[in-house]
């Protein structure tokens, strides 16, 4: 079968290779690949910019879909369901959170990612997943499926949000989101769903990604500073860009006991002129909290599944703004002006 590989931390290693056909162990189930989403972890990892250097080639792709071919005797599973395969697993050393199932917590870094670190992904015709990894989609959201790794990663965002809200009496009313790639407009989604009033930041001055904000009931501000946004505190901010002068800014406009949750990866290497000193001010002052968030355990997979079955159909497909077939994978990682780009597995 054809697999989309490359040999970790070697630039110029990308290909669509002949791989053996993967044979389910004890407990797994076989799955036809169906579609696989590239983001920019994806595109890390083939510029050789990120990833844990391997001699040998891993089979790339971590958003999923496919439909079950085999399930085993007994587990939840019949051949047919559409399936999305968690990332991470537990380290095998086990620290105390992977040791309580609490992998996406993981205290030691000795976790391993399914296309990411160490494990082989899921950007092949068929794969293999443990069906305590696997997560069930709605038939009726059919490709629309593969959104659900990316949302995972809100579900828990908005989850923590809840939970450090939760610490006092909590009654948030507006919501920023910075950065309306596909993690910013999930997270606005995820916002309105909740029945917050949301506003999202982006650059770009006009296209999709202000239809697609104004689409959900959503406020789009163009611009590249929290200036753009008008006079108001948001209660909550999803910093979704990692962009350092937009960083410090949140941390600085909060409501009293806002929460920033940073859910990007900058680049280091680049040094801003900031006052810490206000900074800390502002947030001790104001009981704010500044916390960040990366990957999802297997509730936040099942909660992005049904925030997605509630979503508008025709929004979410207008998110998927290129479908490639896998012999064209290539054009994925040439971001563009995309906002999500997937590559057919079964064509
Ligand atoms: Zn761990």
């Amino acid at each position: 079968m054809r697999a989309i590989t490359l040999v970790p931390g070697k630039k110029g290693t990308l290909g669509l290779t002949e791989v053996p056909d993967p044979r389910p162990g004890p407990g797994e189930l076989l799955v036809q690949g169906l579609v696989l989403g590239i983001c920019g972890t994806d595109r890390e990892l083939v510029s050789g910019e990120y990833g844990f250097p391997s001699d040998e080639p891993m089979i790339l792709g971590h958003e999923s879909l496919g439909r079950v071919l085999e399930a085993p005797e007994g587990s939840a599973f019949s051949p047919g369901d559409l399936v999305v395969g968690v990332v991470r697993r537990p380290d095998p050393e086990s620290c105390g959170a992977c040791a309580r199932g609490e992998f996406d917590m993981c205290r030691n870094g000795g976790y391993t990612e399914r296309g990411i670190k160490e494990l082989h992904g899921y950007g092949s015709e068929r794969w293999t997943v443990e069906a305590g990894y696997a997560v069930r989609v709605d038939p009726a959201l059919g490709v629309l499926g593969v959104l659900v790794e990316p949302a995972s990663v809100l579900a828990k965002a908005w989850e923590h949000i809840e939970l450090i809200g939760s610490r006092a009496w909590f009654g948030p009313e507006k919501v920023l989101v910075t950065g309306a790639g596909p993690i910013g407009l999930l997270a606005a989604m995820m916002g309105r769903q909740r029945g917050l009033e949301v506003h999202v930041l982006d650059r770009a001055e006009s296209g999709l990604k202000p239809e697609l904000v104004t689409g959900l009931g959503a406020t789009y501000h163009a611009g590249d500073s929290l200036d753009a946004v008008g006079g108001y505190l948001p209660d909550i901010i999803i910093e979704a860009t990692g962009s350092g002068p937009l960083v410090f800014e949140s941390m600085l406009n909060t409501a009293a006991a806002g929460i920033v949750c940073l859910t990007g990866v900058s680049s280091g290497g680049r040094h801003l002129r900031a006052d810490i000193g206000q900074i800390n001010r502002d947030i001790v002052l104001e009981n704010d909290v500044v916390f960040g968030t990366v990957n999802a355990n297997l509730r936040h997979y099942r909660d992005a599944a049904k925030a997605l079955q509630e979503a508008d159909r025709s929004w979410l497909d207008a998110l998927i703004t290129r479908r490639l077939p896998m012999e064209d994978f290539e054009a994925a990682f040439d971001k563009g002006d995309h906002v999500k780009v997937v590559v057919t597995l079964d064509s």
